[in-house]
């Protein structure tokens, strides 16, 4: 027998609600110690007396799935009428397109968002200008929800089913303009049943800055704007209806610089020393390296600057590099062996070398307690129904795939609760935020099945209602997530319970060590 209002039963037996623990404890082992010398009453009248609470327990527990009912039917029709005002500003942060850390007119639209709703925003928290904190209500418990809203450099693509550059220089390959905006729908309408008194606690937003790779979040956990938070809620856009079990890989970057001596490359080869061949060189043994790590290891990079004419030994070069692995401590130590590489190629070429961390992402922690409640909440949600014409527009995209591709009306699924997690093939800084806060998340079908994420096809989608309706089904699954655990404070005990467990000793410490946010990363 399980209850859901465990915590009202204890209170009839006048237990202290600490003493309380999960929510599928009926009848505790120490309930049945105090009633018994306490009370020194016969047998008989214990039994009438847990008969008689019981009974009252389970009219309490129906009164509060009742309301729980109540209160998730009314968010889900509520967020359906704002719908045009939400899709309208996931537009306009689409059209943005604004990279990591430049996300002005974003951030400002969300904050104004929030502000107009109510929220007391925070602006410019963690040292990074558009990041925000949005917070309504009181006390306990403090519920977070992750917007993000950074766009990808070089990704500039109009809503239309074909290749076609908006003329930008960058888009929304990765849907964080519906990310961002589905997170403060949410957030608003959880605000609205704490303002009528359906709810208590704190609804907080968190306006999180330049994910793809600029590890915004990472500064915000690093400046404690979590410490008083029990749970945050965080999706993704996505081809697919699916709560996440899937970890991430932790990732470090850096820039290495290197510095030469230029000369004519013809005429005085000799008095010169090229950077590019520090570069060159430090690849080539990174290269070699790969042979080397444990077979999970990713490393990738880009030349960021190589030289600007042939004719000239170039004075200076830059790469960028990507180090990443399930586990952190890998990603710490081959991160070490790369930058031994860039030692000896700097050694070797008579160059000198500098590097500059970039970002620094945890895996991400897996909770299963809050990701059984998220499922339910999915599964009442639905997926993404596409019209006649968005279903040409679908066909029009899956049309440029070269490999097999799901079929459309798979965006209307919800894929079931996967027992185990699947292997890790992405980053993100909310694995951050999972090290210190017990952390739900949810992908959405806002993309054509099919379509990967930082893709033109992405883009596009990310402009269209496919995308506003996926919008959608995030902010309702989150809503409604956030009705569960303001409702069922045994929720947030056994999620934290477990969280602790699957965090063991570790102590959280940035990967990208005490550095400010690099905020012209993208420059
Ligand atoms: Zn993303």
């Amino acid at each position: 027998m399980s209850c859901k209002c465990g915590y009202r039963m204890f209170r009839l037996f006048t237990i202290h609600p600490d003493s309380y623990r999960g929510d599928s404890h009926y009848l505790h082992p120490q309930l049945i110690k105090l009633i018994h010398p306490s009370l020194i009453l016969s047998q008989t009248v214990i039994m009438r007396k847990i008969f008689l609470a019981l009974a009252v327990c389970s009219s309490a527990c129906l009164y509060a799935q009742q309301t729980n009912t109540v209160l998730k039917e009314q968010a889900i029709a509520d967020l359906q009428t704002q719908y045009n005002e939400y899709k309208t500003i996931a537009f306009q942060i689409w059209d943005f397109a604004e990279v990591g850390y430049k996300e002005i007119k974003s951030s400002a639209l969300l904050q104004e968002t929030l502000k107009k709703s109510g929220f007391i925003v925070e602006p410019g928290v963690a040292d990074i200008p558009t990041a925000f904190v949005a917070t309504y209500g009181s006390g306990k418990p403090v519920i977070g929800i992750l917007a993000e809203f950074d766009a990808l450099p070089g990704l500039s693509q109009t809503n239309a089913p074909e290749k076609q550059s908006a003329g930008k220089d960058a888009g929304h390959g990765c849907g964080h303009n519906l990310f961002g905006t589905g997170s403060v729908a949410a957030g608003i309408e959880i605000k609205k049943l704490i303002e009528q008194k359906k709810l208590s606690g704190t609804i907080k937003v968190f306006g999180c800055p330049a994910e793809e790779g600029g590890s915004g979040k990472v500064y915000m956990v690093r400046a404690g704007l979590f410490s008083d938070v029990d749970v945050a809620i965080h999706w993704h856009p996505a081809d697919e209806n699916e709560v996440t079990t899937t970890s991430a890989l932790a990732n470090k970057s850096a820039k290495f610089r290197f510095t030469g001596l230029a000369a004519h490359a013809a005429a005085a080869p000799e008095k010169g020393r090229s950077a590019l061949d520090g570069v060159e060189s430090m690849d080539y043994m990174v290269n070699m390296m790969r042979e080397h790590v444990p077979q999970e290891t990713r490393i990738h990079y880009v030349i960021t600057d190589g030289g600007k004419a042939p004719n000239v030994v170039p004075d200076f070069a830059e790469v960028y590099y990507y180090v990443r692995h399930p586990d952190k401590e890998y990603v710490k130590s081959i991160f070490e062996r790369v930058v031994k590489a860039a030692e000896g190629a700097a050694l070797g070429t008579e160059t000198k070398v500098e590097y500059e961390i970039i970002g620094g992402t945890h895996d991400l922690l897996f909770n299963e307690t809050l990701a059984g409640v998220m499922q339910k909440d999915l599964e009442k949600v639905g997926g993404v129904m596409y019209t006649a014409e968005e279903i040409e527009y679908a066909k029009k995209i899956q049309s440029s795939f070269i490999y097999k591709i799901p079929e459309i009306k798979t965006a209307a699924d919800v894929k079931p609760l996967k027992k185990e997690a699947d292997k890790a093939t992405g980053s993100t800084d909310v694995g951050d935020v999972s090290y210190v806060v017990p952390t739900v998340g949810m992908q959405a079908a806002t993309w054509v099945p099919g379509t990967p994420a930082h893709s033109w096809q992405a883009v596009s989608c990310d402009g269209t209602e496919i995308g506003t309706k996926g919008m959608m089904v995030a902010a309702k699954t989150m809503a409604l997530t956030a009705i569960d655990l303001f409702t069922t404070p045994g929720l947030i005990i056994k999620a934290k319970e477990e969280f602790i467990k699957a965090k063991g000793s570790y102590k959280y410490e940035a990967l990208l060590g005490d550095r400010k946010p690099a905020l012209n990363y993208r420059d």
